[in-house]
């Protein structure tokens, strides 16, 4: 066996191995095995990120951004050249699907080719005369050096939401990505380097607690943007701000799927499957409660058994696979123990399905709870696994009750064939992201990734133009000149 190696941090453009000593193993959760070793980095490292991201921001942020964005086109075109090598490295850091770990690239690099084009979007405005004399303008300008804190869902998506967007603007970066799933992150942060950026534009510090809170203190960094679960985005949040930082932080999420009893059947169930199974339930938008309104849900709950019970579950990398593994021991153990809570709540196990016999990776068996109340935990708690709930109520109304009631805010998804059904749910449902006949509403890359209630704390959402103005801030300049100034009127070439 190779000795496993450890990976180093970027910091002003070279691999930088870690001060702090302490590492923890980078597993493949399909076989459990350790893969690399990933250094637990302290205050020490982050400081030395935020030197280097300081001292980069000055010829950075005063760089064209014609050649700002040139750099990101390029960085584009490498991440092209190795996408199945990325995508691969998703795999086996993460456990899903070679497609689910295609797609979720795919979706990053859509953020990659909205970064080119936003400095489209930076233009200010003026607003002449508005006092005698005086004009006004308004220009945009990069905020400064921003840390981008991501979490193991999506090991490349959710950096490419951040930092392709923040250093076009002009901002030098650092990112601390998910310390499960630290190889995918290397691999992007190689490629920015490949593609000419200069030493210090984007940093990568590995790392954990010690790290993220160095980060949210670090006199340094103007802005915090963080993606992750809930308890951890609140902390972020309160933290930062009261460290004089803007911050953004996204949080769990618990979405409701809403089957009104008009639903095209054959097509909402190959959705809620997917939605609800697909990247073994670890996504943000993951459906996880339905809402069977009667009377759909007995049709409903036999043609969601048969296929939770069809699904095939084993390593992400073979083929036939539609479940991977979850990403860690622990986290199987909660999900399964989410499992025996629904049970003892009085839940029925409408089906289960099989794992991989005597295997040593992090399978849950996909399980689909029926007659689940909505108080009970299962139907509340974000569980982020191959979990699905359904709760039967007895008018659309009700339905939107029990979404609504939901600590989180999300996506939400109606099933059904009526305009007016979907319009009123559009209106009524407290959820940023709503599918209709859509499960994973995910919005393009040019429109904002946007929780509501628990879902997302700070003012702005993660992508689009939301992400330019948070990566970003304004300067109004009001101006008077002198109305005669010297030479007018007869030294100009033009005259
Ligand atoms: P997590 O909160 O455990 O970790 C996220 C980041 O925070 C990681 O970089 C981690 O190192 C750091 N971290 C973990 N514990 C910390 C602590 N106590 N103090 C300081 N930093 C800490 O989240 P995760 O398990 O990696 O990701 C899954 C969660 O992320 C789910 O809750 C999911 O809903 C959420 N998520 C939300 C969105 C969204 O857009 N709202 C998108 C993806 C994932």
């Amino acid at each position: 066996m190779p000795p496993v190696r450890v990976l180093p941090n970027w910091i002003g453009g070279v691999e930088t191995p870690a001060r702090a000593t302490g590492t923890l193993p980078v597993l493949d959760p399909a076989t459990a095995e350790t893969i690399a070793q990933v250094p637990l980095s302290g205050p020490e490292d982050v400081a030395a990120a935020v030197v280097a991201a300081r001292a980069a921001f000055a010829g950075w942020s005063s760089t064209p951004v014609g050649e700002r964005a040139r750099a990101v086109r390029r960085f584009r075109e490498l991440l092209a050249r190795d996408r199945d090598a990325i995508a691969r490295s998703i795999v086996r850091e993460h456990g899903k699907t070679l497609d689910d770990a295609q797609g979720s690239l795919r979706r990053g690099v859509e953020s990659v080719e909205f970064a080119e084009g936003a400095p489209a979007l930076l233009p200010g405005s003026t607003m002449a005369n508005v006092s005698r004399g005086v004009d006004a303008e308004l220009f945009s300008e990069p905020l400064g050096v921003v840390a981008g804190i991501t979490p193991f869902n999506f090991p490349a998506m959710v950096p490419l939401w951040m930092f392709p967007t923040a250093v076009v603007l002009g901002n030098t970066f650092v990112l601390k990505p998910s310390e499960r799933v630290p190889l995918t992150a290397d691999h992007l942060v190689r490629l920015v380097h490949e593609a000419g950026f200069p030493p210090g534009v984007v940093n990568l510090v590995h790392g954990a607690k010690e790290a993220v809170n160095a980060i949210l203190t670090a006199p340094g960094i103007d802005a915090v943007a963080f993606v992750g679960s809930a308890p951890v985005a609140r902390h972020v949040y309160a933290t930062a701000a009261a460290a004089g930082k803007r911050v953004l932080a996204l949080a769990g999420a618990k979405n409701h799927l809403v089957v009104a009893p008009d639903a095209d059947l054959d097509a909402t169930v190959d959705s809620i499957v997917s939605s609800a199974f697909g990247s073994a339930g670890e996504r943000c938008l993951a459906g996880s409660v339905v809402v069977a309104v009667e009377p759909v849900a007995d049709a409903l709950v036999a043609q969601l058994a048969a296929r939770v019970r069809s699904l095939r579950v084993g390593p992400g990398d073979a083929p036939g696979t539609d479940v991977g593994p979850v990403v860690r021991a622990e986290h199987r153990d909660r999900v399964m123990s989410y499992i025996r809570v629904g049970e003892e709540e009085g839940a029925t196990v409408a089906a289960r399905g099989t794992i991989p016999d005597r295997s040593p990776g992090f399978y849950v068996p996909p399980t689909l709870f029926d007659r689940v109340h909505p108080t009970m935990r299962i139907a509340r708690e974000e569980i982020f696994g191959p979990v699905l709930a359904v709760v039967r109520v007895g008018s659309l109304d009700e339905a939107i009750a029990v979404a609504n009631a939901s600590e989180f805010g999300n996506s939400a998804s109606i099933y059904t064939r009526s305009g007016g059904t979907a319009r009123m749910f559009r209106e009524r449902i407290q959820a940023g992201m709503v599918g209709v006949n859509i499960g994973v509403p995910a919005p393009p890359a040019a429109l904002p990734f946007v929780g509501w209630k628990g879902s997302s704390y700070g003012a702005l959402a993660a992508t689009g133009a939301e992400a330019v103005r948070f990566f970003s801030r304004t300067k109004v300049v009001t101006a008077r000149w002198p109305s005669d100034p010297p030479g007018a009127g007869g030294t100009s070439p033009m005259h």
